[in-house]
């Protein structure tokens, strides 16, 4: 193709500079067309002294490519990217596309890779069989984890590329119109993940709802679903004595419990797990002052990353100042410096199941296994539901929940204040990709669930703010004081889309680690009568419950734990961060979509029941006692 004339050629080209670790520095910069995009980035002053590399949101490094290729393009500056990469095989296919996505993909898994050995789950070699959908299912969620990457491992399904696939349960979660295996197989490849189509001879999982014909022999981990139901377990299939599975509301739902369920404890059994939770790693640089009191030492010197801490010597003459680097600034390499000596005991043959994981029981009182959607209707039309959070948890609750519901008559209302899509919120946020890297969470997530579900802008609402006190509190309760709230925390231009939506939501949805947040939506939804489905998941612990008018934030936690605001720590410890893996996000968020339906079903009086609720602890699931707190009398100001 021919370039444009000489005078285009000299057109100033405009870039976006940001360092790809604290993403709020960000710089515009107007640069010729022919200079690099290192000369570029040093002149704009975001380049780190010493070796450093340039990329694209796709984490494609283009540090010495020409600013004309990359017009009004957003690029990271961050940590030199190794030749090679890490001391992974790279061969095989696919090793090319791994190595130049490196830099990126590694440090996607920072809140995981304390509670697992990551290695090792790049590393699996998974055979898999079953239903399709189901089977997609378990891919996406492979990929979030890391597993089976190019050139590592691989996950292989006995399908041919031109068979096809139909998605219809999980549109909400993945950027496909479907129609084969090959397109699939391209669609992870893209993220780093090798699928081969190839026969088995052994399937490690079978994947598939409870009137999907069951393989004879089969040895491995397996899942049965459907029906509002997810059974999972290892070795031979127990015996399942009735099955009506037609849709229903809840499927996609069900299906996101199970799969979690199953590749948790898949990664139990194969010792993944660290035993001890390692919640964050950093370097520390620590520099020698001599004839300086630490105090003074301070002042004197600065580092972007914030302030530093400083001890005398020990002969008492100087100080040493510590400098906390955090671990997405460094080498992908430092990620595998630390490694498991003690790993979490496999489950027991009594966890391994069958057990039921899904919103529902499957198994019956006389102790067979029965898949029965009784009064779980199909689809619920004319919906309006809120949704506090779209990070780890609304993400998926968000999408499962529309799964459920007629999108032409519904509306969801998402609020987070979260402005930035993070690298590292990338191993479980199943609505954002490197695209969305730098994008306000509650956007991002709204655009993605209109394009796939065909919806109109008014009726998916992103609203990238936080929920606040000034939203919530009524004017009784305002008026104690000379001044409203409002006067002290100052007004948002969001305050009256905030206002409307709490005004006409039907349920609500709190999918924020926030205790304080929480206790703010559930006041609201008090005021409203409506109900509240509350999830929370850290580490490998969740839980799922729901507040109707009975019962609130306050009788249930107590006071000073319902309104706690974040904890703010020194800086030698960092804000104290959480580590995160997709499937216990995923299994929360699946589960707050499926008692949001159900609670609406139920008010419908379409006779169905309301999953109870759970706690999740590294796979397995276990009913959560919910009442008040004894000595919480009245503490509340509504229940006595
Ligand atoms: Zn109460």
């Amino acid at each position: 193709m021919q370039r444009g004339g000489r005078t285009k050629e000299q057109e100033p080209v405009l870039l976006t500079l940001s360092n790809a670790v604290d993403q709020t520095q960000k710089i515009k910069v107007e640069v010729p067309p022919n200079t690099t995009i290192k000369q570029a980035s040093i002149d704009a002053g975001v380049a780190p002294k010493g070796a450093f590399d340039v990329f694209t949101a796709g984490g494609k490094a283009v540090t010495r490519s020409k600013a004309g290729d990359h017009q009004g393009e957003v690029l990271y500056v961050g940590p030199q990217k190794v030749a090679g990469g890490s001391d992974r095989p790279s061969s095989g296919k696919g090793g090319e596309e791994f190595g130049s996505n490196l830099w990126l993909q590694d440090h996607r898994w920072h809140r995981q890779s304390g509670l697992l050995d990551q290695e090792m789950v790049a590393s699996l070699d998974i055979g898999l069989e079953g239903h399709d959908e189901s089977m997609f299912g378990l891919l996406l969620e492979l990929d979030l984890l890391g597993a089976c990457r190019s050139g590592c491992g691989e996950v292989s399904i006995n399908r041919e590329p031109e068979e096809e696939v139909n998605i219809r349960m999980l549109r909400g979660l993945v950027d496909f119109t479907t129609s084969s295996w090959g397109e699939v197989q391209r669609l992870f490849s893209e993220r780093g993940m090798d699928l081969s189509l190839r026969e088995l001879d052994e399937a490690d999982i079978w994947i598939g709802t409870a009137d999907y014909p069951r393989p004879e022999g089969h040895g491995g981990s397996w899942l049965i679903h459907g029906a509002g139901s997810a059974l999972v377990g290892s070795g031979s299939f127990p015996p399942i004595h009735y099955a009506c599975v037609r849709e229903t509301m809840i499927d996609a739902a069900t299906l996101v419990c199970g799969v979690s369920a199953l590749l948790h404890r898949y990664l139990r059994e194969r010792s993944a797990f660290w035993q001890m939770e390692v919640v964050d790693r950093w370097l520390t640089l620590t520099a020698r002052v001599d004839d300086v009191d630490p105090d003074l030492a301070l002042k004197g010197l600065r580092s972007k990353f914030g302030r530093g801490t400083a001890t005398r010597t020990s002969d008492g003459r100087g100080s040493l100042i510590r400098y906390r680097f955090p671990l997405e600034w460094t080498p992908p390499e430092f990620l595998s410096l630390l490694s498991p000596a003690l790993r979490m005991t496999t489950p027991t043959e009594e966890e391994i199941g069958p057990v039921d994981v899904g919103p529902f029981p499957s198994k019956t009182s006389e102790g067979g296994y029965c898949f029965d959607s009784m009064g779980l209707p199909e689809k619920l039309s004319d919906v309006n539901a809120l949704v506090l959070g779209v990070g780890g948890l609304g993400s998926w609750a968000a999408p499962l929940l529309l799964s459920g519901c007629d999108p032409r008559t519904s509306t969801i209302g998402m609020l987070d204040g979260d402005q930035e899509v993070e690298v590292h919120n990338l191993n479980r946020q199943v609505l954002y990709g490197s695209k969305d890297l730098g994008c306000a969470k509650a956007t991002a997530a709204a655009s993605r669930l209109r394009e796939r579900f065909g919806m109109s802008e008014g009726s998916v609402l992103g609203i990238p703010a936080p929920l606040g006190a000034q939203h919530v509190m009524t004017c009784s309760k305002e008026s104690e004081g000379d001044i409203s709230l409002q006067e002290i925390v100052g007004y948002s231009e969001h305050d009256e889309i905030i206002s409307s939506s709490l005004d006409s939501m039907q349920i609500a949805l709190s999918c924020l680690d926030n205790q304080n947040a929480r206790t703010l939506l559930n006041t609201a939804c008090l005021d409203r009568g409506v109900p509240m489905v509350n999830g929370g998941g850290e580490g490998v612990r969740g839980v799922v419950e729901h507040f109707g008018s009975d019962l609130c934030m306050v009788c249930r936690y107590g006071p000073e734990e319902a309104y706690e605001t974040e904890r703010v720590s020194c800086q030698e410890e960092g804000a104290r961060p959480v580590s995160s893996i997709v499937t216990t996000t995923a299994y929360v968020g699946a589960l707050q979509a499926a008692m949001a339906l159900c609670l609406l079903a139920k008010q419908r009086r379409h006779g169905n029941e309301v999953p109870e609720a759970r706690d999740w602890w590294n796979g397995m699931v276990s009913r959560r006692q919910s009442g008040r707190l004894p000595w919480v009398k009245g503490g509340c100001g509504r229940h006595g």
